[in-house]
């Protein structure tokens, strides 16, 4: 049975396989706008992806989580847009030689351009590199940052926080906006009729100004629905909105499992209700693990038991496990309030064997 999901504006779809290079798309269901976590294999995503692509978020510049910008270059490049790029330190410096890789001296006007934006962890230092200007580097603004929000729509807000892998690697929390409902029988009990004065109330709730000036509302009484001037609009507030718990969406990779990355994590993670995480390793390859700063099995249960999500998928499994891919949903030992998601080992097509292609050129 497919798992129904407690969000009510993110829609997330893993676009990899289990030992597939690790690509996560969230929907944002109301402005349908496209969230790209991480950038590996991506030619095999269709090219209306991009069409509504915002914005990509890098966790770290290794090539199984960067290599694929290339073609998400080569999908928007005539899109006339400016999609927003959120990694570590250094990537501006990663993104302008890519670029300069190529020739650009056939720029038009409508191409797109890219503004960077490194994630430090008292500021955020932007770089733009715009299309019809051959996507010649330009220093951008430098914001200081004092929470973890990185990236803000009225219906989502994505945050990162610094983990450690050898080199800085994000990690990713995706919280829906706040949800909230009237509550439809003290609004009958209380005389009141909906309105258009409902809408109002709600983008006071929303803008947290209660209390900012009266309110007119609609009220049944005798001799009809009359508008009435409501002083306490914060009581009112109070009586009718029903504030709904706030949904989230985790994604880790890649990360050592350092005393600090844990701390890290336990606090920036807590109550996500799904989360992605990378299980690189078997817990028998631990020294692997621990190696080449990835997490094995043990690690992963260890953050399950305490995280307790809703759900739970396990990716970016070595590719040395392609034959004993079964032997990572043994290990992993969720709480029993934890489903884990399975995803197909690969999802990414095989290339074709020369004896495979059925045109030849004979002579
Ligand atoms: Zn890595």
């Amino acid at each position: 049975m497919k798992p129904k999901f407690p969000f009510r504006n993110l829609v997330p779809t893993f676009f990899a396989g289990l030992l597939d290079d690790p690509i996560l798309l969230i929907r944002s269901r109301p402005d349908g706008r496209h969230l790209l976590f991480d950038c590996g294999q991506v030619h095999h995503l269709a090219k209306r992806t991009f069409t509504h692509l915002d914005a990509i978020f890098i966790s770290h510049a290794h090539m199984d989580h960067w290599m694929g910008i290339d073609s998400v270059i080569r999908q928007l490049i005539a899109s006339e847009r400016t999609v927003n790029i959120f990694g570590p330190p250094g990537l501006s410096d990663r993104m302008e030689h890519k670029l300069s890789g190529y020739d650009w001296n056939l720029v038009e006007d409508y191409w797109c351009s890219f503004h960077v934006h490194e994630i430090h962890q008292e500021k955020i230092e932007s770089s733009i590199f715009p299309g019809p200007q051959g996507f010649r580097r330009q220093p951008g603004e430098v914001l200081s940052r004092n929470n973890l929000n990185i990236h803000q729509t009225p219906y989502l807000q994505v945050q990162a926080e610094t983990c450690d892998h050898q080199i800085a690697s994000l990690i990713f929390r995706i919280n829906e906006s706040p949800a909230y409902s009237i509550d439809r029988q003290k609004l009958e009990s209380l005389g009141l009729v909906p309105g258009p004065w409902l809408g109002e109330l709600k983008k006071r709730y929303l803008a947290g100004k209660g209390d900012s000036k009266p309110l007119e509302v609609l009220s049944l009484q005798a001799g009809g629905i009359r508008p009435v001037w409501i002083e306490n609009v914060a009581e009112l507030l109070e009586q009718l909105i029903v504030s709904r718990p706030q949904r989230s969406i985790g994604y880790i990779s890649d990360v050592n499992f350092s005393q600090e990355n844990r701390e890290t994590i336990l606090r920036f993670m807590a109550g996500v209700d799904l989360l992605f995480c990378e299980c690189t390793f078997l817990t028998a390859d631990k020294n692997r693990a621990r190696d080449s700063d990835h997490l094995c099995c043990e690690d992963v249960n260890h953050l399950l038991k305490e995280l307790r999500p809703a759900y739970f998928l396990p990716m970016h499994l070595s590719r040395s496990y392609s034959r004993r891919s079964s032997e990572l949903y043994h290990e992993l030992k969720p709480p029993p309030e934890t489903r884990i998601l399975r995803i197909p080992l690969q999802i990414t097509p095989r290339p074709l064997l020369a004896e495979e292609i059925t045109w030849q050129l004979s002579l």
